[in-house]
Parts: structure tokens; sequence; C-alpha cells
């Protein structure tokens, strides 16, 4: 007898005990085709109907005793591969993540019920030529006009749209129903797609590569042809010519019958890139972005699952585009936060691309000019492929740096919130008639405590994060909640300049139309933006020199080129570097690279000042000189020395509660319960709090978080695992809500 198998079997999506997963017995033929991800019908409940699942898992080990188990009755191999796939891949997304079966789906397939897609009516002669001519002539004799007209028109065009035949040939409803009732006509109804790129741009070739661009394009394209998939990474600035690269590769994968998903951040999905990818590829891309209808989405993944298109470019969510023959995801920009989920499951797309191409045999594509530091890892032990490319493409000189030290300011009695350095540059500036972007790359909620005399910073002495002050005077870490109460002087150098950080948007829009009376000032924040089109309005004003300087948060560093802009000035590099959050270094690398990228895109040389209190802090040495590799290595040992992701990971568990002490409580629970089963698992992990979240109470619902560490990704999903039944199964936890994130942003 040979071997049994068993399958683990989520059933019908539209059943309501989702999150179960059943086991099955698969019969000896079907074997082969009993693969993951494949529909199947099953025999379900008292009356053994026949019910769609989907396999999940596989095993040789029965969970029930063997007799008790049903066998499949068959695999639906006539079905598209495309739903299970997404199926199983949302499977995975909540057993990796965190959530329900429920959220899985909604963020794999976001519009359940078709929305009512626009349907054309066409009207189609259901008789032939000859018996048309013939009816035609009695129709003529019996002086039927209107029948007549609508006989002459379909001999000549065969397909009539029916609100033309009813408007402008002046067809009456009753006439038309009547033809057809007789056999005469017939209506027919087709989809018509919404396509959202509604301009015809003009088709343009390719640039022709040069050497660094063309080593990893035949690289990768050997591989591919080859067979070979996996995960690359290109890392090269901006404007070093990646986008030409990706465009080369998909070219190549289209010919050999393979789709194409591109992530780009939402507020770099300009026109500008659409246009380029569009010209290139003409209408078989489309787009999908937020502004989208649920209509017009919905669209858009008929048109990829039906192979109308063959490229789709999209924030986040495109990840999800149903193409029955994906070849290859492209993920630009793969630093950016928008591309970890913010609700449950709160997974990456970095993780979740590589995945489905697993699923799919494709491959993945990663760009960046400052990757994440998980990805740049990989790079290092061979995991993912690395390629660089070095140069920018047109020949643009790099920005001229200047670090600033703040604490100098002061003790050249430079009271203003501008260096002398900047306010010089500025007015040469204004003077010359260029532009310039101030930039304030605040998180929003962290405020830390520093001296402005030494630039001392107090910082939690247990995680090495900055504190973060609160209302009432004591100073707080989110990760342990260590607690204690602000300091009135300086415990470095005694100082009574210490105090929390903190300047906004507004606030530098006020100062530089007091010291620049004359320079036309724009503003770009949460605030200006919250309309729809802000965002898009105040940057073309800009790039049209509408205005001299655009002061802003990281929004302003991102998408746009603005080719007058020669300055770029950081008000306070501190903000992001001390937010208490142990990613604050990466980040200020990222935002201090993008914010250089800025100036000097042109022509015109830039330069770039750098305001801050901590002028040796290797996140801004390192941004200064371009040097991600120097980063790395001093951010690495950091991760390594603290035990951070990517050297260990965390999951968080984050509760909450409209009453603070179901919070509390629910919180103390938890981790209480997580306390023992660490313990008792003999499991090397470490959990820290629970302590308030950083925002520990946002509308009105509080917030309490717990962080486990342990070095493997696998035991903290165990950890997930247990945690998430012990709560489901409790009934101590009315009122609260429970959310898993794994290495998370701060929180
Ligand atoms: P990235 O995606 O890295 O920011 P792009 O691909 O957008 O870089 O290239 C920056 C600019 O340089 C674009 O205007 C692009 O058309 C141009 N460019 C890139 N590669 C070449 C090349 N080999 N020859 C000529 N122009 C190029
Ligand atoms: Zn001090
Ligand atoms: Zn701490």
């Amino acid at each position: 007898m040979s071997k049994q198998y068993y399958a683990d079997i989520i059933i019908d999506i539209s059943h309501e005990n989702l999150d179960k997963t059943y086991q099955y017995a698969i019969p000896e033929e079907i074997v082969n085709d009993a693969a993951i991800g494949a529909l199947v019908i099953v025999p379900f409940g008292k009356g053994n109907r026949s019910i769609n699942g989907y396999i999940v898992g596989l095993s040789e080990v029965p969970k029930i005793s063997r007799e008790l188990i049903k066998p499949i009755i068959r695999v639906v191999t006539e079905a598209p591969m495309i739903e299970s796939h997404l199926i199983y891949l949302a499977y995975w997304m909540k057993e990796t993540f965190g959530g329900t079966m429920n959220d899985s789906l909604k963020a794999v397939i976001p519009v359940k019920k078709a929305v009512k897609i626009k349907e054309q009516r066409m009207l189609q002669l259901a008789i032939d030529q000859d018996q048309a001519k013939q009816l035609y002539y009695e129709y003529q004799k019996k002086n039927n006009k209107a029948r007549v007209r609508l006989l002459e028109a379909l001999m000549k065009e065969s397909i009539l749209d029916y609100d033309i035949v009813i408007n402008k040939l002046n067809i009456s409803r009753s006439t038309l129903q009547g033809l057809e009732k007789q056999g005469v006509t017939k209506t027919i109804s087709e989809q018509i797609y919404r396509n959202p790129i509604k301009n015809h741009f003009e088709q343009s070739g390719a640039v022709s590569l040069n050497e660094e661009q063309e080593i990893i394009v035949q690289d990768f394209l050997q591989e591919y042809e080859a067979g070979i998939r996996g995960t690359y990474l290109v890392h090269g600035i901006t404007g070093s010519g990646k986008t030409e690269v990706y465009m080369e590769i998909i070219a190549r994968v289209l010919t050999m019958d393979r789709q194409v998903i591109m992530l780009i951040p939402e507020i770099a999905l300009t026109y500008q890139t659409v246009q380029r990818f569009y010209k290139r590829f003409g209408d078989r891309v489309s787009i999908l972005n937020s502004k989208m209808s649920q209509g017009e989405r919905y669209d858009q993944s008929l048109r990829a699952k039906n192979g109308d298109i063959d490229i789709i470019i999209g924030p986040r969510s495109a990840l999800f585009t149903p193409f029955q023959k994906l070849g290859l995801i492209i993920i630009d920009e793969e630093h950016e936060n928008s591309y970890k989920s913010e609700t449950v499951p709160k997974y990456h797309a970095v993780e979740v691309a590589r995945k489905r191409a697993e699923l799919t045999n494709a491959s993945v594509l990663l760009g960046s000019a400052t990757p994440l530091l998980e990805s740049f890892q990989k790079a290092q032990t061979g995991e993912i492929k690395y390629y660089s490319l070095k140069k920018r493409a047109k020949e643009a000189e790099p920005p001229r740096v200047w670090i600033v030290d703040l604490r100098e300011e002061l003790k050249k009695k430079n009271k203003s919130i501008f260096s002398i350095k900047l306010k010089e540059l500025i007015a040469d500036r204004l003077s010359k008639n260029e532009q310039i972007m101030l930039f304030l790359n605040r998180r929003g909620y962290a405020g830390f405590v520093s001296c402005r005399s030494c630039g001392y910073v107090v910082t939690c002495p247990h995680c090495d994060v900055s504190l973060t002050s609160h209302n009432d005077g004591t100073l707080t870490c989110h990760y342990c909640g260590y607690s204690e109460v602000q300091p009135a002087n300086c415990p470095k150098c005694g100082s009574k300049y210490i105090a929390a950080f903190g300047t906004g948007t507004q606030k530098v829009e006020e100062l530089i139309k007091k010291e620049f009376p004359d320079a036309r000032v724009l503003r770009m924040d949460t605030d200006t933006t919250k309309n729809k089109g802000g965002h898009e309005e105040i940057l073309t004003s800009f790039s049209q020199h509408k205005a001299d300087i655009l002061v802003g948060t990281q929004m302003i560093v991102k998408g746009h080129d603005f080719p007058k802009v020669t300055l770029v000035g950081i008000i306070a590099a501190d903000l992001s570097l001390y937010c208490g959050d142990f990613r604050a270094s990466e980040r200020t690398f990222q935002l201090l690279c993008q914010a250089a990228g800025r100036a000097g895109r042109d022509v015109l040389p830039g330069e770039v000042v750098i305001q801050t209190y901590h002028p040796e802090h290797y996140s801004i040495v390192t941004a200064a000189q371009g040097d991600y590799e120097a980063f790395y290595k001093q951010e690495i040992l950091y991760r390594t020395l603290m035990q951070y992701p990517p050297i260990a990971h965390i999951l968080l568990l984050l509760i909450t509660s409209k009453e603070e002490e179901q919070a509390a409580n629910a919180a103390d629970i938890l981790g209480n319960a997580t306390k023992l089963y660490l313990d008792k698992n003999d499991l090397q992990a470490q959990m820290i709090g629970p302590a308030p979240a950083a925002i520990s109470k946002a509308n009105d619902i509080y917030r309490r978080v717990i962080y486990v560490k342990h070095k493997d990704y696998t035991t903290l999903i165990d950890i997930k695992n247990y945690i998430e039944g012990y709560y489901s199964y409790s009934q101590q936890f009315n009122g609260c809500n429970l959310q898993f994130d794994f290495d998370p942003m701060i929180s």
C-alpha cells in the first residue's frame, strides 16, 4: 500500500468558520493535483454536502483517528489557479503576521462582492445579410421608416451601441423590443473596463543603457532565462537609472509571456512615472492608486485576470493583482514606510512579494538608494543577489553638504532656529532667484528632551532609545515602561537649557517670513494638504516657481523633481534621530540622503545644510558623505549589541481599549501568560513591558504594548499562535482588542 497523505483545508471563503482548518485524506488518484493552494470539493458537515475548500497544508500525519478522516472528493483542476494562489497567500499572511483569515482576505481580495461593472449594451442582427436585405425591402414597402433606418445602419456597421440607436437613430424602445422578439435583432452586453490612463501617449523606445546598467540587465536575464528565480537588490542613488533597468528587464519578461507587478510608493505615482511606462509599454500597462474608485480598482483586477494588461503599477495593494502568469515583482524604493501595512495583518510588502513569487515561480527585484537594513544584510549573506549603480545616469554633480553644529550657534549668541550658515545661503539663493526647500524631519508625536548647550539626550538605560516626555513632567520609555522625572539641569553639563525639543512647520514658516519678509513661502504638511489634491497643488505651484521657499515635513522630499532647487536646509536632524524607535538612525540616514538628493538635480549645483546638536553622529556623517556601507557597518553593530532586528526579531502585542484600566489589566494578564509560556517551553526569549505605547492614547483609545524578542522569527510565530489562542478562548478580554506586529515600526 502506498503512503497516505492528508491535506489541511480551509473551507469556502463565504463560510463563517474561516479560521479553522479541517483535515481530509488525499485519495491516491489525485495525489499529483492536490497541491497547496488547490481548489477541492470536500464533504462537509452532518449531511456531507459537497463544498469548496482550499488546501493550505499537507502532511503524512493524521490529526485524529484515521477512520474518521473523510477523503477529498476531487480537485477542481479546471478552475483558474489564481484565486487558489491568492487564498493560500492570505492564509500564509494570517499565519505569519497574525489576525483572522477574514482580515487577510480583505487585504488580498479587497473588493469581495463585485462592484457593478459598467456595461455597454450593443445591438446586432440575429439574421444573415440576405435575410436582412429582404426584410429591408419589406419595411420599405410598408413605409416603416424607423425599421428601415435601423436595418440600414446594422447592415453597414454590424454592431451598434444601444444608446446610439435610441438617441441618434431615434428608434423607440418598443420598436427594438419588437424586433428582438421577432428574432431580427439581438442585444448583447459587453463589459467595458474603465481604463485609468485616459491620455494617449506617443510610444517611444528604450534609451541605450550604460555599462553599469547593462551588466545588471544581462546578469538578471541570463538567470531568468535559465529558469533561475530569486530575489535581487538594485542599490543605486536616485537618478542612477534604476527605472531604465526595470523597464529593460520588464520588456524581456513580457516576451517570455509572463506578467509584471511594479510597486512604487503612492507619492511617487506621479504623472511623469506613469507616462514613462506608458510610453514604453502602451496600453499593456495599468495603474492602481488610492484616488481611484472601488469600481475602477476592481476593473483593473479584472483586466489583469483576463490578461488584458501585463503590467500593473501601484502601491502596496497592487501586490495582489490577480495575474495568472506572474513572472516578476519589482519593488522600487523598497525602504519606504508605506510598504508596511498599518492594519492587520501588518505585513511587509517585501516579504509577501517573496512568498507570492515563490508560489508562482517568479522573481523579485528590489530597488533603493538606501536599502532596508534587512535587505542589505541578506545581500551580504548571499540570500539576495546584490547589484549596484554607482553613477548618476545624467551627469550631475553630487551636492555639497554642510553639517552645522547647533551648539556653536548658542555660543555665537544666535538664538534663531536658522544657523548663520543657512541664513547666508538662503539670502544668496533668493538673490539669484533660485529655490529653497526647508525640511523638518519630524515624526509627529515623540517629544524627546535634550540639552541645547551640549546636545545631551535623555535615553532609556535599558533600551538605548530616547525617552518620550509627557505633560506630567515625566519621561518614559515606550519599549519597557521605564520612567523618570524630567531633570531641571542637564545631567552631563549642568546647563539649564534642557527641555523638550519641538518645532513645527508652522513655526518655521512664521520665522522664515520674519527673517526674509520679501520671500514667497509655501508650507506643506498634514494641515495644508488635508483637502484632496492639496498635496499636488502645492507641489505644482512650487515647481512653477510661484514661491521661493517650500517648508515641509518628509512629504516634500519625495516624488517630484524641482530643477531650480539648489538649497535644502534640514532644520533639526535630531528630530528623527531621537524619536524613541530602534530604527531612528536608519530612518534619519534615509531621510537625509533623500533630502540631499533634492538639491541640484539639474544643471545648477546644489548645497545642503544639516543642522544638528550631534554633528558627530554616524547617521549624519555617513549621510553627508552619501556612504551607505559606512552607515550599515555602524548600524548593524548597534543592532547586534542591542539585539534589535534584523539580528533578532521583535513581536509586538498592541492591546487597546476605551477604558484605561481594561487595557492595563489585559496587558498584565497577557504579559503573565506570555511569561509563563516562555518559561514552560524554555524559550530563550526576552519579554519587555507591558508599558504604555509611544502614543499611549489615540482617538480616546488607550494603548499598551508588550514586546517579545527572539533571534528566530519562527519561534515568535509560535509565541504569537499561543497568545492568539489564549486570547480568543478567554473571557477576560471583553472590550479589548489585540493586534500583532512583527519587527514593528514605532507604535
Ligand atoms: P532612478 O530610477 O534610479 O531614479 P532613472 O531611471 O529615473 O533613475 O534615470 C534618471 C534619469 O536619467 C532619467 O531621466 C532617465 O531617462 C535618464 N537615464 C537613465 N539611464 C540612462 C541612459 N542609459 N542613457 C540616457 N539617459 C538615461
Ligand atoms: Zn548639557
Ligand atoms: Zn526602555
